[in-house]
Parts: structure tokens; C-alpha cells; sequence
């Protein structure tokens, strides 16, 4: 799709288009910053989360409260840190009193995080928790029966290893959950040793058609014909 620097460059552009968002006017009317992701713009690993919470909403960034300390101690227990993956979220914005993300705003923020995606050109993506697994597969099955086991999948443009696993905050407070994401954390490394998922063929281009010029009676003067 280019060079890491040219997809860099476009993915500046879709953050400032969505830093004056409005398609969904309560978000946009309730938040502080849009929370577009942060980290690698060119990451091998991509983390996809819910929705920022009121800690983001300040700071613009994503997973800076307690949730995010967790997500930082689980990379770092694998050899990682935040700035070697890009993390992301369903929306960009917060959903008042941290609601749940509403069909209509998942689906009106979508197009941001699937340009990202097209954008990031990730091997592995992670998706934390039952929002953005259920919005990368297409499919309600939810979390419980999915975390821990990697597919396969064609998002957009372009195939990548899915490896969905429980959300940091769901953890926080029950330890067999932390458990659980720890050993499913613990299988990254491997995800990410694999060889890239085969790429299928990029579409055709469109054939250029060409349409025949029109013979008019009284045409342009040959001057105008210059300008393209
Ligand atoms: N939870 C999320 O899903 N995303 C954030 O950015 C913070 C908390």
C-alpha cells in the first residue's frame, strides 16, 4: 500500500479528520479529546479496545488509567512495550458515564479503525474484550468462547493473525480472568514469530475507460483543450 513513511503520513491525515468528528453528536458534544490510538504507526502488533474511559478522554491517549497500567505490566512481562504495538479502540470518543458503545456510534466509528488497520499494516491484532472481537470477526460470539485462540482473517484489504483475548479492566478485579489473560498474553511472542498470513492478490484495477469524445457543433475553442 506504499512505504511505512507515505501509510504514516495518511494516518496523520485520518487523525486530523477525526479529531473534528461529529458523526455522533452526543460523543462529540460530551467529550474532551478524541482518543484516536497511539504507539507504532508501522507495528507488527495492533491492540484494539473498547471505547476510552475518562482518563483518556483527558489525556487523548489510549489506556492510561488502571486498565492500561495492567496492559503495560502484561507487555512488559513478554518482552514488550506500548511503543511497540499501535493501540486503538472501537470508538474514538467516550460514551458518557462509560456506557457501552451503541450500535450506531460502533458503526459510525468504524471506518477509522478499519482505515487504521489498512493504514498499520499489523501482523497480529488483538482484540481486548467482546466490542472489538465482535467487530473484527462480524460476529456476536462473544469473548468466553473465543479469547486465546488465533484465526486467520481478511480485514479490509489485507489478511491477519486475530487473537482475541479478555479486556485488561475485566481482569482488574478477578483474578481467575488475570490468570487467563496472562497465559493468553503469554502466547503473543509465538503469534508474532510466525510468518506474515499469505496476502491474498490486491483486487484489479478498475480498466480505465475512456470515453470516446463527443463531436459537438459549436465546441470549446482548441485553447481550453490545454488545461487538462
Ligand atoms: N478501556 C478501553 O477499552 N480503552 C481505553 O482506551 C481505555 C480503557
Amino acid at each position: 500500500m506504499g512505504t511505512a513513511a507515505e501509510r504514516r503520513e495518511e494516518l496523520k491525515a485520518v487523525w486530523r479528520q477525526a479529531q473534528t468528528c461529529t458523526k455522533c453528536p452526543q460523543l462529540a458534544a460530551a467529550r474532551q479529546t478524541v482518543v484516536f490510538g497511539s504507539g507504532n504507526a508501522d507495528a507488527d502488533l495492533m491492540f484494539i479496545g473498547e471505547a476510552p474511559g475518562a482518563n483518556e478522554d483527558k489525556q487523548g491517549l489510549p489506556f492510561v488509567g488502571q486498565a492500561g497500567r495492567l496492559l503495560d505490566t502484561l507487555l512488559h512481562e513478554i518482552g514488550l512495550e506500548r511503543g511497540d504495538a499501535f493501540i486503538a479502540n472501537v470508538l474514538n470518543c467516550r460514551p458518557p458515564g462509560n456506557r457501552d458503545p451503541l450500535p450506531q456510534e460502533i458503526d459510525a466509528c468504524q471506518d477509522y479503525l478499519f482505515r487504521q488497520i489498512e493504514l498499520i499494516e499489523p501482523r497480529v491484532i488483538c482484540t481486548l474484550g467482546n466490542f472489538s472481537t465482535k467487530l473484527l470477526r462480524a460476529d456476536p460470539t462473544g469473548i468466553t468462547r473465543l479469547h486465546g485462540r488465533e484465526e486467520v482473517r481478511r480485514i479490509g484489504p489485507r489478511r491477519v493473525r486475530l487473537y482475541p483475548i479478555y479486556h485488561p479492566a475485566a481482569a482488574l478485579y478477578t483474578p481467575k480472568m488475570l490468570e487467563v489473560l496472562r497465559e493468553d498474553f503469554q502466547r503473543l511472542p509465538g503469534l508474532l514469530a510466525l510468518d506474515p498470513p499469505e496476502q491474498p492478490e490486491p483486487d484489479p484495477e478498475p480498466e480505465l475507460v475512456v470515453p470516446e469524445p463527443e463531436i459537438v457543433a459549436d465546441a470549446e475553442p482548441a485553447s481550453q483543450l490545454g488545461l487538462f
